[in-house]
């Protein structure tokens, strides 16, 4: 049975943070609902005040700059950056993960910054993103800070955030020339969550066409979506062969931190990364030729 609860709904993302530094623990903030309601009905989370920052509307939108890169506000839907012209022709990896979320239901309302904040480890956008070395905005009522996304994520459902903080911004800086990146995920029935997902991110010198930058990024093979770093430094120097992407993605499998659980065995997660690894850096470097 649902909790009683006082439901908020601040018109500006001043009033918004006004309420969450007041009632602190004891708030929650709802974007598209579709993770915390679950939660809520479960009785695994019971808030006194819930927060609707859904009317603070300066937070849903796509930008470009052709310096500073992309700019997704937090409260963006996933279909939104699905079908973003601007998404699909400049961060391709974006749009063909969100394809890949849920179903159109779900991602008209899911949004981008209520996904990472669940800070689900088999969450879709994590990985592409890290791999795009994307950062988040945060603002408080004492200002405003941005961290890599690699550093946002903690442990399970658990995020860098602290009680009077909120997510604003997604920021993704344009890739360097001659960059591919690419996800894959491995998953029972479409639309599922990820039972292992992978996102590899390639830069090819301009000269020698060696690996100049390498990015490895595990979702759902490990309380967090982690880099596998030892893997990218396999790649970064050489030339990118077959027995090279194979070596890395055997190190990616050895570095990751899968558990068991219904969904697959600790052992079977590992067999997964090897093989999406390989998958991904594949297309990475098929897509860093074009470029
Ligand atoms: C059936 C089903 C299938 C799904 N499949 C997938 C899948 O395959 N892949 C995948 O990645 N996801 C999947 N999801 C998750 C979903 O797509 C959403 O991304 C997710 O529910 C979170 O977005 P939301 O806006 O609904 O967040 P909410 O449920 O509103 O909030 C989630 C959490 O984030 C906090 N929060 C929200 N916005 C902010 C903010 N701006 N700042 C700080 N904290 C915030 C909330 O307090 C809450 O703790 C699935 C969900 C369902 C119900």
């Amino acid at each position: 049975m649902i909790k009683d609860f006082e439901y908020l709904a601040p018109k500006t993302l001043k009033d918004a943070l006004t309420l969450l530094s007041q009632h602190r623990e004891e708030a929650k903030l709802i974007a598209g609902g579709q993770s915390l309601l679950v939660l809520i009905k479960q009785g695994l989370v019971t808030p006194r005040y819930l927060i609707d920052i859904n009317g603070t509307s300066n937070l849903d939108y796509i930008n470009l700059d052709e310096k500073e890169g992309l700019r997704i506000g937090s409260l963006t839907s996933h279909r939104a950056i699905e079908l973003s012209s601007v998404i699909r022709n400049r961060f391709g990896v974006l749009a063909e993960m969100e394809q890949g979320l849920a179903s159109i239901q779900i991602r008209n309302w899911g949004t981008i910054g209520g996904n990472l904040c669940h800070a689900d480890p088999a969450g879709d956008p994590a990985p592409p993103l890290i791999a795009l070395k994307a950062k988040g905005k945060i603002a408080s009522l004492s200002g405003e800070r941005s961290l890599p996304l690699e550093e946002f994520f903690k442990d399970y459902f658990e995020t860098a955030l602290q009680a009077d903080e909120m997510l604003t911004e997604i920021q993704v800086p344009n890739p360097s020339p001659h960059t591919g990146t690419a996800y894959t995920k491995f998953v029972l029935m479409e639309g599922d969550h990820s039972i292992v997902g992978v996102a590899v991110s390639l830069t090819l010198g301009s000269s020698d066409g060696a690996c100049g930058d390498a990015r490895i990024v595990l979702g759902a093979a490990a309380p967090v979506p982690m880099r596998a770093q030892k893997a990218e430094k396999v790649l970064v120097g050489k030339a990118i062969k077959d027995n090279v992407i194979e070596e890395a993605a055997q190190v990616a499998s050895e570095e990751s931190r899968p558990t068991s659980d219904v969904h697959g065995s600790e052992e079977y997660r590992r067999e997964l990364v090897r093989v999406l690894v390989k998958r991904a850096a594949e297309e990475a470097i098929k897509r860093a030729l074009l470029r």
